[in-house]
């Protein structure tokens, strides 16, 4: 008899600083996939889901995919939404399953719960005390006792840009085949550092991310099922937030636990490098101006669209345009209202527009700014392109009805969906040629490099504004534990 596999997604990044709502819609266009469609539309892709409906087909399971929900960051998910994906995948499981396979993010906070993961995890656990669980999750979750407790085995990424969501579906599924086989006794490890690390330092190529990625493979080889260093997501304010490490070990608790505080501790070890320091606008434009080939990435990280920026601040292109530099193509602006008007005008028409600013941002205490600006309507499209970078690869993504703006020196594409640059596509949909361009505006922290990295010259952090500012002093932090790194400089591990 085939073995029953519930197969869901579950996946958002909440910054609990983002003014953007997040309803059900916000997981799925048009509308949150499920049944046959989910299965559909994932099968085959660069996802964690995608990983683990290939474990389970290959073993021969039936597979049931209730939903496969995966949101742009943003703030706390409406109650109705949390609880409309939660039921979805507590009714699958108790028709009765032999497994569970979740691609769940880790950093889900809801209007209900600020452990999105954790408390539906429980409950699952309620609802089937023996039925064996996994789990992918994002390298910026934000773990916890009842994440860990409630599940069997779980995997994180190694990367991020978070290229490898499919292998780590894949790595979670396979150790649950083995679980089921009897061949493993998947026991797990996990605990934290008060370390509040920024994502602008979490890049796998980089340091101090990549050494402890690769320490993490260091003790997979040495024995454990899995090893995972979670940056974690810092703007969440949250007990739990920040770096923490789950180590999966076959049968061996203190073998877990032992690898768990080597890599702990060399996270530990490297607090300093896991700051950002930034450098005032006007400079960093005008070092940008003076560089010669392209092209050159300006990126604006402090309303990265991935991590609950309103991706409608201006600060960047408004300096870029009033240094004079030419040549740029940005992406992008979320703008629905600026959509319509051009739409209205038809590509090919001249227009004067207030772009942007229409969010404002009240727990960083800004208003919306528009920028009041000029140009022709060149491009008009539904706005969805297929992915092919390696993260997400086969999927659609969706930036809702897109135009192109341009002034002549600046092509913004402005979207209706926020939709973060890490795909050439996002330029190449509507028309713009990335390669040929001397300046590209992302609105993106480390994900462009998944498809930008290779084309690019130079990249330069700018210090725009926004929700996901990595300038700690903007926000208010009233429930992360304290004392926590940088935060409060003597915390100590
Ligand atoms: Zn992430």
């Amino acid at each position: 008899m085939k073995l029953r596999a519930v197969v869901a997604m579950m996946e958002h990044e909440t910054n609990t600083f983002s003014p953007v709502p997040t309803p059900l819609r916000r997981f799925g266009s048009p509308d949150v996939p499920r049944g046959a469609e989910a299965y559909r539309l994932f099968k085959g892709t660069g996802t964690g889901i995608g990983g683990f409906l290939d474990v389970a087909d290959e073993a021969g399971m039936e597979t049931v995919t209730p939903i496969a929900g995966n949101a742009a960051p943003s703030g706390p998910v409406e109650a109705s939404a949390y609880a409309a994906m939660c039921d979805a995948i507590c009714e699958a499981i108790s028709r009765g399953c032999d497994v569970c396979f979740l691609d769940l993010h880790g950093a889900m906070v809801a209007e209900t719960t600020d452990d999105g993961e954790g408390v539906l995890l429980a409950r699952i656990r309620q609802l089937a005390p023996e039925l064996p669980i996994g789990v992918s999750l994002d390298l910026h979750g934000n773990l916890t006792d009842d994440i860990v407790d409630n599940c069997t085995a779980l995997v994180g990424y190694k990367t991020y840009p978070h290229i490898d969501m499919y292998e780590t579906g894949e790595h979670a599924g396979r150790i649950m085949l083995s679980a089921l086989e009897g061949s493993v006794r998947p026991v797990m490890s996990w605990g934290n550092r008060p370390l509040l690390a920024q994502t602008l330092c979490m890049g796998h190529e980089d340091r101090p991310m990549g050494p402890l990625i690769d320490l993490a493979r260091k003790e997979e080889g040495a024995g454990l099922l899995a090893a995972t260093v979670f940056g974690g997501f810092p703007l969440a304010d949250f007990p739990s937030a920040g770096l923490s490490v789950v180590t999966v070990a076959d049968g061996d608790r203190a073998m877990a636990d032992a690898a768990r505080d080597r890599l702990l501790d060399a996270a530990w070890r490297e607090r300093e490098a896991f700051i950002f320091r930034s450098e005032p606008l006007p400079e960093t434009i005008a070092r940008a101006k003076a560089l010669d080939g392209g092209p050159i990435i300006l990126l604006d990280h402090a309303d990265n669209a991935a991590s609950g920026g309103t991706q409608d601040t201006v600060a960047v292109l408004k300096e870029v345009i009033q240094q004079g530099l030419e040549d740029v193509a940005m992406f992008g602006i979320c703008d629905p209202e600026a959509v319509e008007e051009m739409a209205l005008a038809g590509v090919g028409s001249r227009i004067a527009l207030r772009l942007g600013g229409k969010v404002a941002m009240p727990s960083i205490g800004l208003p919306g700014e528009p920028l009041e600006i000029s140009g022709t309507v060149r491009a008009l499209t539904d706005g969805d392109y297929i992915v092919t970078t390696a993260m997400g690869r086969g999927t659609i993504e969706s930036m809702g009805k897109t135009a192109v703006l341009d002034t002549g020196n600046v092509q913004i594409v402005v979207c209706s969906r926020n939709s973060e640059p890490f795909d050439l596509g996002c330029f190449r949909s509507v028309g713009i040629e990335p390669t040929q361009k001397k300046y590209l505006i992302l609105k993106s922290r480390i994900h462009y490099r998944a498809g930008f990295r290779a084309i690019a010259q130079h990249e330069l952090p700018c210090d725009g504004v926004g929700v996901t500012s990595s300038d700690n002093s903007l926000f208010k932090f009233e429930k992360v534990r304290r004392p926590i790194f940088p935060l409060d400089s003597d915390a100590s591990a």
